[in-house]
């Protein structure tokens, strides 16, 4: 039987690449609980987190309630001073609180989720930074000491593709690989992308793919608040001049910050967002899959749900 200590290892790592934080078993949170079991690490970030063989089920399935079973994970937690809930609390829905007068996009493809700025023209036109171009932003980014990570960062990572893309991915910020070439998901992630892209029919020259940080935090690192404030201007312009039909966020940092949520990822898939009108789609970020082999499928569906918002854009369906 595996030991239990890695079965709750395993669960918590689980939990925290799903982007919980408050899962608080009586007083702990999932990174203190980490620490009894010999577990913590950096945050979940890309693809240089260690490799970590986790249990083979779906966020979805995950999130059931679990009966203990004999020498499992819940005993040592117990031991160790804590007592998981014996059932998890049903999910707040994301789309609570939005406007009944929203209207729908992509027809009933899924339900709608959370808007982000009520009309494209908060957003699209509005009294922005004067950078003109796609160019202009990555001139920008390359000069930027807006916050500390141009110092340790080799080179700015702007994003790149098809300046008239409809279809737009944002990850989460640079990693080794990245900011030693200046361009976004080209490490073992981004072959990963590329397959994910090559399924929905897209090769990477057809879409455009961005990060919500330009710089690599150092040791990848979980970006700081402060960063992400001073990079999402850029963010903010690039899709404003690329005005894509579809965005996807890639993995829960990029998924929390254009949505101004906490919510985790496994509660923001599956549902049409909207930021400033732009149809929204969450995934697991292709790091996670590389971790996480059985995130695979649910992917597959977010994708296709995108790629078919699309379709039906361009159709004007
Ligand atoms: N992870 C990201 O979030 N972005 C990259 O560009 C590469 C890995």
């Amino acid at each position: 039987m595996t030991d239990p200590r890695e079965q709750l290892r395993r669960y918590l790592e689980q939990r925290r690449e799903l982007g919980e934080r408050e899962f608080v078993l009586d007083q702990l949170s999932v990174e203190e609980a980490l620490r009894i079991v010999g577990g913590a690490r950096p945050g979940a970030r890309g693809e240089h987190a260690p490799e970590t063989p986790l249990a083979a089920a779906s966020p979805r399935e995950e999130a059931a309630p679990e009966e203990a079973a004999p020498n499992d994970w819940r005993e040592t937690l117990r031991a160790a001073g804590a007592a998981p809930q014996q059932s998890v609390a049903k999910p707040a829905r994301a789309s609570e609180g939005i406007p009944a007068s929203t209207p729908e996009v992509g027809g009933q493809l899924a339900p709608t989720g959370i808007v982000v700025g009520a009309t494209s023209r908060e957003l699209f036109g509005a009294g922005g930074p004067s950078l003109e171009s796609l160019e202009s932003v990555a001139k920008a980014i390359a000069t930027c000491t807006r916050c500390p990570l141009y110092a340790t960062a080799k080179n700015p990572v702007p994003g790149e593709g098809n300046p008239n893309a409809d279809f737009m991915l944002v990850g989460e910020a640079p990693g080794a690989t990245e900011d030693e070439t200046g361009r976004p998901f080209v490490g073992q992630a981004g072959q990963l992308l590329e397959k994910i892209l090559a399924a929905i029919k897209f090769s990477r020259e057809d879409v455009f793919i961005v990060n919500v940080l330009k710089h690599r935090p150092p040791g990848n690192r979980n970006p700081r608040p402060e960063e992400v404030s001073a990079c999402s201007p850029y963010l903010v312009r690039q899709i404003e001049l690329i005005r894509p039909k579809v965005l996807v966020a890639l993995g829960t940092f990029a998924a929390q910050t254009l949505l101004e949520t906490k919510l985790s990822i496994g509660k923001l898939r599956g549902q049409i967002h909207r930021y400033y009108g732009v149809p929204l789609i969450v995934t697991y970020h292709p790091a996670a899959l590389l971790r996480n082999p059985s995130w695979k499928r649910p992917t597959w569906e977010d994708v296709q749900l995108a790629r078919r918002i699309l379709d039906r854009a361009v159709s004007g369906a």
